[in-house]
């Protein structure tokens, strides 16, 4: 085995996979324009009090799975990002962009870090892409997000996934319910384990995402946040149902879906596949009109998006053969020495075509001309241009269609005119 391995939960991708990356990568990138969102870049580390806040200083997340460190004796701790929302929340807020436009539709492909026990499904190192709606959370804005997160499932050819959809209600709704919520597993209260015991103090909503079997049945016999909404928010869930079915997304309405933070509050949603096992949530989203305040700032600033997990999503894909057309890019055209001496020469022709817009491989490692043959056709080069001391001579090359083997001799402007055509529209598919 070799000296060095990767670190346990975290991989490579090599180009194979890259492809498929790619792919992915652009339908989120082409989606996302179409829905008018713009692309969002944050560092991979923030300040560790920025996650306490931002996520919840009772979560698993904050709890146990941050990587935090400290890069100065007395310095401030710093935290890889396990999540996206707290970092482009600061990111806003810090350059106060909601004073020069009221709304910002933002989206990001992101690396994300969480010291969880690595399995099938779940890394250290993975992968997001998601959506962050700022400055409104009207039932329309709900919708345009799911939308825009179901619009790219849809685009990638995905089947079977299985959006459900619950109201979490405003504050005051939900403080009733935490109360009805406290009295029913305080009845409960020797059946339940530790963890739930102490969710039970600090918020019992959280006992709900407990996925320990025996809580999950006295979880079936709580009372349902559902029936403690007030007018408001069942008007403001109608809304956004009516909105999806217009659009024709299909929904379960799941009432037991929670997301336990506080400034978490109305339209929640996750997308599950049944492809994935044991660990099968794609993705999920709902709206956090109150983070902004939680970080700082003097008003809620409404606000609505989603995370989707990249390596899930492409386990989900290869399951449903999505990835079967796709491959890495193939050279249009090997350049072919017939001779090692003609090797600047070639190196010459084939800087040309690249400058042209054309994929070209030429040998590096001074190979045969058999071998230069054989690898032309593993790398699958639509063409070979061949080099010999007549093209350099006559400045008339031979070119070759590997697929037809039909060949015509040209000169190189000749070639890159019949080349450009089909190089520029691979180009565009890749
Ligand atoms: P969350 O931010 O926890 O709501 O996660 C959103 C999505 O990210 C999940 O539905 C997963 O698809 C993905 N995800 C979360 N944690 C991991 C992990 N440790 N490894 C791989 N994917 C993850």
């Amino acid at each position: 085995m070799p000296q060095y391995q990767a670190v346990k939960g975290a991989r490579d991708i090599f180009p194979e996979e890259a492809a498929q990356w790619k792919y992915v990568e652009g339908v989120v990138h082409s989606v996302a324009s179409l829905y008018g969102f713009s692309e969002i870049r944050t560092p991979v580390f923030e300040y560790t009090e920025l996650f306490q806040r931002g996520i919840g200083a009772t979560t698993d997340i904050v709890g146990k799975e941050m990587f935090s460190f400290q890069p100065d004796p007395n310095g401030r701790s710093i935290t890889l990002r396990p999540e996206m929302t707290a970092g482009v929340m600061r990111a806003v807020l810090q350059k106060n962009l909601l004073a020069s436009a009221p709304l910002h539709k933002l989206y990001y492909i992101s690396e994300l870090f969480r010291k969880e026990r690595p399995q099938a499904g779940r890394q250290r190192q993975f992968s997001q892409f998601g959506a962050e709606l700022l400055g409104a959370s009207s039932p329309a804005a709900v919708a345009e997000v799911i939308s825009l997160m179901m619009h790219v499932f849809e685009s990638l050819g995905l089947h079977g996934l299985r959006l459900r959809i619950n109201t979490l209600g405003g504050t005051e709704d939900r403080m009733r319910y935490r109360e009805a919520l406290r009295g029913y597993f305080s009845n409960h209260h020797t059946s339940l384990d530790e963890a739930s015991k102490e969710r039970l103090e600090k918020n019992p909503l959280r006992i709900l995402d407990s996925k320990n079997p025996g809580i999950q049945e006295i979880v079936s016999g709580a009372p349902r946040l559902f029936d403690y909404l007030g007018v408001e928010a069942v008007g403001d869930f109608e809304k956004v149902l009516f909105y999806l079915g217009e659009r024709g997304i299909a929904f379960e309405i799941d009432y037991r879906l929670v997301r336990g933070l506080d400034y978490y509050s109305y339209t929640a949603f996750e997308v599950t596949s049944s492809e994935l096992g044991a660990q099968d949530a794609v993705g999920g989203g709902g709206r956090y009109d109150g983070l902004s305040r939680e970080l700082g700032s003097s008003s809620d600033i409404p606000a609505v998006g989603f995370a989707v997990g990249i390596e899930r999503l492409l386990m989900t894909m290869e399951k449903q053969g999505l990835f079967a057309a796709l491959t890495p890019d193939a050279p249009l055209v090997y350049v072919i020495l017939q001779q090692q001496e003609y090797s600047d020469h070639a190196m010459r022709v084939a800087y040309r075509l690249r400058k042209a817009g054309i994929r070209t491989e030429v040998d590096l490692v001074s190979r045969s001309m058999k071998s230069q043959m054989r690898e032309a056709n593993r790398v699958r080069s639509s063409y070979a241009l061949f080099i010999g001391e007549n093209e350099i001579g006559t400045g008339q090359y031979t070119l070759k269609n590997l697929v037809t083997s039909d060949q015509t001799t040209l000169s190189l402007d000749a070639i890159i005119e019949i080349l450009h055509e089909p190089a520029m529209k691979e180009y565009v598919k890749s």
